[in-house]
């Protein structure tokens, strides 16, 4: 378990006070669940990111989920077609809140070599993303830090940024319909 980096929380013989923000941020970070969607060679990279060599699991992030409601943290590690971009984009909307993104490689995030017609130029244009991670390919521990700064991500992040103006807007940017209960 991690400890919460923060100059407010107040130590104390045997007890600690925080804001709640903090403490379910820091709860939320150590329980990520990933969903992989792993198309091509960067799913290499992270098919080894998750072996014992490398071990997720001291992140408690070794249980992957491959049905999204049951997943926070979007892994796109690949070549995403433009045919295969309504199918991803599904996936993230299946997704419960608050639920994060990391674009593993170059291709998820520019579309890489593959200048071409039939590549999606980057995920970012149909589903926003909170963590780029560069490479062609990343090695497993460019993948872990992009995991780690998605950890500082979610561990700031405050409990009511799913419910704001800005959120909102951002998803009405990407015509994603934003579900009051599924906002949690
Ligand atoms: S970024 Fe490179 S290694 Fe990753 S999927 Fe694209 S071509 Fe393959």
């Amino acid at each position: 378990m991690g400890k919460i980096d923060d100059e407010k929380v107040i130590n104390g013989e045997g007890y600690q006070l925080t804001t709640l923000d903090k403490a379910i941020g820091l709860a939320r970070a150590n329980s990520v669940w990933p969903l992989p969607f792993a198309t091509s060679c960067c799913g290499i990279e992270f098919m080894a990111t998750m072996g014992s060599a490398y071990d997720m699991s001291r992140f408690g992030m070794e249980r992957l989920s491959f049905s999204p409601r049951q997943a926070d943290l979007l892994i796109v590690a690949g070549t995403i077609s433009k045919k295969l971009g309504p199918v991803l984009k599904q996936v993230y909307e299946q997704m419960a809140e608050p639920k994060w993104v990391l674009s593993v490689g170059a291709c998820a995030s520019s579309g890489g070599i593959f200048d071409t017609y039939s590549v999606l130029q980057g995920i970012d244009r149909i589903i926003p993303v909170d963590v780029y991670v560069p490479g062609c390919p990343p090695r497993p521990e460019q993948i872990i830090d992009g995991v780690m700064n998605i950890h500082k991500l979610v561990k700031k992040e405050s409990i009511r940024r799913r419910y704001s103006a800005e959120y909102k807007d951002l998803m009405k940017e990407y015509k994603i319909e934003l579900k009051e209960d599924n906002v949690k």
